[in-house]
């Protein structure tokens, strides 16, 4: 989607009231804040605003204490580990290791029915080799939605492009290049088909004019319904795996 996210900057600060345990960023004012676990000495949040970087830290620093109880709020990140569950194509997942399997990573119905997410190899490479699956996962289903949906369109998709962006769930470059959150593989379906469905419009209107939703309506009639589910769920898709800025 485009929008203004792509004008924000990004500040560092330091707290030591802050616990910084999740991946899930909420919106404070005007500024818009995200935690992230990647220091192992101190715990800092990273500020992005449509401010300035100065006007965000100063506005981070004023407020901190406020800062820190926001976050112990928000839910808990969910790193990839053994026993872990995590949704794949809007289905949860328990990841079950598998040291001595050949093979790297696949999904298998368990005993009970439920899904598994079964990893081969060492422990040290369990959750990489989980996020490269879900990568690759994602790259797959968002070509082939993207393909379909711009035979329906009569639009040429130059190439499709994955990647950990946390501003947005998808972007569309004045060159065809459509990018995508691979986190949307997280998300049911109707949900990552509604974004490809929305890049491959902007092939064709480069805007969000009324034209535009005319014709992603057509193209895609789970539009309502997928907007819905992206308020309600899409910030929880952003607890799994390691936290990433972008
Ligand atoms: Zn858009």
């Amino acid at each position: 989607m485009r929008g203004h996210a792509s004008t924000w900057q990004y500040g560092t600060i330091e707290s030591s009231e802050c616990p910084c345990d999740s991946s899930r960023g909420f919106i404070a004012g005007r500024a818009k804040f995200r935690p992230s676990t990647s220091s192992s000495t101190a715990s800092f949040i990273r500020c992005a605003c449509v401010a300035t970087g100065r006007r965000t830290k100063a506005f981070a620093q004023k407020n901190g204490a406020w800062i820190a109880a926001r976050l112990r709020r928000l839910p808990q990140a969910a790193p990839f580990a053994p026993g872990a569950t995590l949704p794949l194509r809007g289905e949860p997942h328990r990841i079950e290791h598998r040291p001595s399997a050949r093979g790297t990573v696949w999904a298998e119905a368990g005993e009970d029915g439920a899904h598994m997410l079964c990893v081969a190899g060492d422990r040290a490479h369990l959750a990489r080799r989980v996020g490269d699956y879900l990568k690759r996962a994602a790259k797959h289903d968002l070509q082939a939605s993207c393909r379909r949906y711009a035979a329906d369109l009569g639009v040429t998709v130059k190439r499709v492009s994955v990647r950990d962006q946390t501003s947005r769930w998808g972007s569309c470059s004045s060159t065809g290049v459509l990018s995508f959150s691979w986190r949307l593989i997280l998300a049911p379906p109707f949900v990552l088909d509604y974004l490809a469905a929305h890049e491959v419009a902007h092939l064709i209107e480069m805007n969000h004019s009324r034209r535009f939703w005319r014709l992603l309506l057509r193209a895609c009639p789970a539009t309502h319904r997928a907007k819905v589910w992206l308020n309600v769920h899409g910030a929880d898709l952003h607890r799994y795996g390691e936290p990433q800025l972008d």
